[in-house]
């Protein structure tokens, strides 16, 4: 049978029925005589539109949220904004290393807590998921980039903290070890089967005392795990050099391009 192109009214009418039953273009066409293509000029022309299925909405809705189809996440609309800002050479924050964000440096003393639930993240969420911390809490901590950053760091002029306006960055006023001490002990007693604190999502390990911190603090707190993104002088830079390795069940430590695993030493 050759196909029919005619859309008498009672074709038309019967077009709308089936659609609006839910079925295929393909089956459509079946019925119809005529091509996929063909039905979705005439749905076009007549308005007719398709439910989404269930799980193309979540396709589309994870899009939406940058990713996220978990429901972990608390700002579930927040995209990237845009590209990221390279500053020149002679910016003050690149020259004088400090943050981009000056207005978002806190002083520690004048924060409530400093590890921020994962779920305030748009890249983390609140547990993890699968590996051998799944269901393990998130946290996260926030320092000043670059002024706690060593100078040879990649991405000193590109820092992700150019793109990040609404991020609190701490700053030791003196009190940060003493009080980031008593919310890891808060933690290890509130999630004893594990917790895991993402070190660090601006800054760095800043001084060879605040690495000897974390060292103790892993020995202290059997549930605190860490995880975090090791960069350009991931060989060990002076600072650090020599300092003890922990063990791989209390830390992960990847390259952030390459995925590459690194000796996780606290660094
Ligand atoms: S180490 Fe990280 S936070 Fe510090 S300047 Fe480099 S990219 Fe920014």
């Amino acid at each position: 049978m050759g196909r029919n192109r005619i859309w008498t009214a009672e074709r038309q009418t019967e077009l709308r029925r089936l659609w609006n039953d839910g079925k295929s273009a393909a089956e459509l066409a079946d019925v119809f005589q005529t091509s996929t293509g063909a039905i979705y000029v005439q749905a076009r022309q007549f308005g007719l539109t398709r439910r989404r299925s269930a799980r193309r909405r979540a396709t589309e809705e994870s899009r939406t949220r940058g990713g996220d189809c978990t429901g972990q996440r608390r700002f579930t609309g927040v995209v990237s904004s845009g590209p990221r800002v390279v500053l020149p050479e002679y910016h003050p924050a690149v020259v004088k290393g400090t943050p981009f964000f000056p207005g978002q440096v806190k002083p520690a003393a004048l924060l409530e807590r400093m590890l921020i639930s994962g779920e305030n993240s748009r890249k983390l969420g609140r547990i993890v998921e699968k590996g051998r911390w799944k269901s393990f809490e998130i946290f996260s901590l926030t320092l000043e980039e670059r002024d706690t950053c060593p100078r040879s760091c990649t991405e000193w002029r590109s820092c992700y903290g150019n793109n990040l306006h609404h991020s609190t960055r701490i700053t030791d006023d003196g009190t940060l070890e003493r009080r980031l001490w008593g919310e890891l002990a808060s933690l290890n007693a509130r999630f004893p089967a594990g917790f895991v604190v993402r070190l660090h999502v601006l800054g760095d390990f800043y001084s060879v005392g605040y690495v000897d911190f974390w060292r103790q603090a892993l020995i202290d707190f059997p549930a605190l795990k860490y995880f975090r993104f090791y960069g350009a002088d991931a060989a060990g830079s002076d600072r650090f050099r020599g300092r003890q390795a922990v063990p791989r069940s209390t830390a992960a430590v990847r390259h952030p391009f390459f995925g590459r695993r690194a000796r996780p030493y606290v660094r």
